[in-house]
């Protein structure tokens, strides 16, 4: 072996190692302290070590940890029910990971059209860019060769069409056709968000030739985009939807929702988890819930947006060697850059300041939601030292 460590040699690491972090700041073993907009890609939805968060899961471990599927779970009946209340949805599957959520997703589509005598219906369409985890079905949903690549045929029942592209989706519709799913705003894909109208279209499409419409919420949902969920901008519904990521602020937590109708194919037996739904998960989630629903939060992620969004583009005006384009919705934002995003990418490390790559060569600024504008505008600025780094390094190579 060539190196020590035990692990599989499946992620790219930075040499960094965080011993703790303290709302939007990470600390590493070393004591350097590193602003967080990355937030574990959208996951430390309430930053880190948020005092209610720790509050639930300690108060929880306290009671149990765990109690297998076969009994009721109070928490879940509790989250299961906020979470209806506050959507389109009429009932949840809660599960450990977005993959899992869209897994029960996709499982939904075809129980419903298998329940009502259609079980030839059970293609589903999804857009170009799309990124919907890295199990051996969702890999195929995604359609990206480089996860798909090694892995033996790639699962039926998923036709890729181009992003935003509405006469591709009813070309590829077919009498084997169930639901169409996209993410409203594409994540690794690069911050793509589909215009609302867009949206709406799709909406309209899956009604006029009965499909379901499955959006993936996993990194846009929990407020991100400064509603509770995406699709409430564009003022439609869907009918299935997966989520994951900021609604367990750190704990493994996914859901999958879906209206009373799409899930009538779900009967007893069909689906489950061994973990999905454990109280600890159940606790965390719960208490993410009363901090996203409490007045005024969505209103601050909205308000914290604008300050970047107006930095942002001030820097896109000022570096327009370095910073190409500037894109997102609320705290989900992109910096697609002029030169290699990775390049932007270290400088901003060098200037402690954490981001996450994307496709189409952007950067991803994901800050916890709970981020101030003084904070915003301590990240804008180390950016723009950031900028200024890459720009010197242009001029020494030119
Ligand atoms: N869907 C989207 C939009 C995602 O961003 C991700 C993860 O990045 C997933 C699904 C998969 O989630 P997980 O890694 O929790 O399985």
């Amino acid at each position: 072996m060539a190196d020590a460590t035990p692990l599989y040699q499946t992620y790219n690491r930075a040499p960094m190692r965080f011993e703790r972090g303290e709302g939007v700041w990470l600390i590493t073993e070393k004591g350097e302290r590193y602003l967080d907009f990355a937030a574990g890609v959208a996951v430390n939805s309430l930053g880190h070590a948020h005092p209610h968060l720790v509050d639930a899961l300690k108060a929880q471990a306290d009671k149990v940890w765990h109690v297998s599927n076969l009994y009721e779970v109070p928490g879940q009946e509790e989250l299961g029910r906020r979470l209806t209340e506050a959507t389109f949805a009429d009932r949840v599957f809660f599960t450990n990971s977005g993959a899992e959520a869209l897994e029960c997703a996709i499982k939904t589509a075809r129980r419903y059209h298998f329940a009502k005598g259609h079980p030839e219906k059970f293609h589903i369409i999804t857009m170009e860019g799309a990124f919907h985890g890295r199990t051996i079905a969702t890999i195929a949903a995604g359609g990206q060769e480089k996860y798909l690549e090694g892995f033996g045929p790639k699962a039926p029942g998923f036709d890729q069409v181009p992003f935003g592209d509405l006469d591709a989706v009813k070309a590829a519709i077919t009498d084997a056709t169930a639901a169409v799913l996209v993410e409203p705003v594409q994540g690794e894909g690069g911050i793509r968000p589909i215009p609302v109208e867009m949206l709406r279209a799709l909406r309209d499409i899956c009604d006029e030739h009965g499909l379901l419409l499955i959006l993936d919420e996993v990194q846009c949902g929990v407020g991100r985009t400064g509603k509770l969920f995406a699709y409430e901008w564009a003022g439609i519904t869907p009918d299935i939807m997966a989520v994951a990521k900021g609604i367990g602020g750190g704990f493994p937590l996914g859901a999958c929702l879906a209206t009373d109708d799409a899930a009538e194919g779900m009967k007893a037996g069909t689906h489950g988890s061994t973990y999905g739904g454990n109280p600890l998960a159940m606790a965390v989630g719960n208490a993410v819930l009363d901090v996203v629903l409490a007045d005024g939060f969505l209103e601050h992620v909205r308000d914290t947006a604008l300050v970047f969004r107006q930095g942002l583009a001030s820097l896109k005006d000022r570096f327009p060697d370095v910073i190409e384009d500037i894109r997102g919705e609320g705290l989900m934002l992109g910096i697609k850059a002029k030169i290699p995003n990775v390049e932007l990418l270290m400088a901003m490390r060098a200037e402690h300041l954490l981001g996450v790559p994307a496709g189409d060569n952007v950067i991803r600024l994901l800050p916890p939601l709970t981020v101030t504008a003084e904070e915003a505008r301590d990240g804008l600025a180390r950016i723009e030292r950031a900028a200024e780094r890459v720009r010197e390094t242009l001029a020494k190579s030119a």
